[in-house]
């Protein structure tokens, strides 16, 4: 599989060039060219073809940062001949796109438009902890423990998957699931707030570099790639400092525009 990071921050920012990194956006990654997940970012990095060719996009929750790119999408696919784009969610996150994004006021309803028969998005709904296919991926969605209805999701293609942990604080399922998944090559594990702020990620419910090397051991498979995404940008260079104190060998703290082929 080939993931191309789109966002993969915790909000959006323009950081100083001293800061080495440039433009932090929030989190949408590019499956395979077809398949999003999440969509904090698309129209933004991608070019209009690009955007033609995505086919479904899963959605770990209904929080902005993670559904800012549709309206934007919606809107520039919308002379397009192509089929309708799958979004793909919990009933609460599909219903509350109806509800508080896509009901004609803070935006047109482009479920239903611009033909009921064809819209711009078609949906499905899923339960958590059951897998679904996803064009050529099989997908199962886990629970994880933020402040609204989230999940994480393992996604695989044949003999390969990776796990995308969601926002999250401490939680044991999707950690227990991935530590028996014979294919998982890859985790993306998040990481907003740094250790000092560790009052703020609990509330908020979010994780640490403290609390990912701790989710971490629960996989107990240290020769794992490990991918942190969701860093508030303001926090980027602690997070980066305090994770690097754990000198674990295989862990990228992830910039937009990175490839990652599992
Ligand atoms: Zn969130
Ligand atoms: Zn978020």
């Amino acid at each position: 599989m080939k993931i191309r990071v789109l966002g993969c921050h915790g909000s959006d920012q323009l950081l100083d060039k001293s800061q080495g990194h440039h433009q932090c956006r929030t989190c949408g990654f590019l499956i395979n060219g077809t398949v999003m997940v999440d969509a904090g970012t698309i129209g933004g990095a991608l070019r209009l073809d690009e955007q033609r060719r995505i086919r479904h996009i899963l959605l770990s929750h209904l929080h902005f940062d993670h559904v800012q790119g549709l309206p934007t999408l919606a809107d520039n696919l919308v002379d397009d001949a192509a089929d309708s784009v799958e979004l793909i969610g919990t009933v609460q996150v599909i219903g509350g796109l109806r509800r508080y994004l896509f009901n004609d006021k803070v935006y047109p309803n482009f479920m239903a438009l611009p033909h009921p028969k064809r819209p711009i998005f078609k949906t499905r709904t899923f339960k958590p902890g059951q897998e679904i296919e996803v064009g050529a991926l099989r997908v199962t969605p886990i629970r994880v423990n933020h402040l609204v209805p989230t999940v994480g999701f393992l996604v695989r293609e044949g003999a390969s998957s990776f796990l995308y942990s969601g926002d999250t604080h401490e939680t044991e399922q999707i950690w227990k699931i991935a530590a028996r998944e014979p294919t998982l090559k890859a985790v993306f594990i998040e990481a907003s707030f740094p250790d000092e702020l560790s009052e703020l990620a609990r509330v908020s419910k979010h994780l640490t570099p403290t609390l990912l090397v701790r989710a971490l051991q629960k996989i107990k498979r240290p020769d794992l790639p490990v991918y942190v995404y969701h860093v508030k940008p303001r926090f980027r260079d602690d997070i980066a400092r305090q994770l690097a104190r754990f000198r674990l060998p295989n862990l990228t703290v992830l910039e937009e525009g990175q490839e990652i082929v599992v």
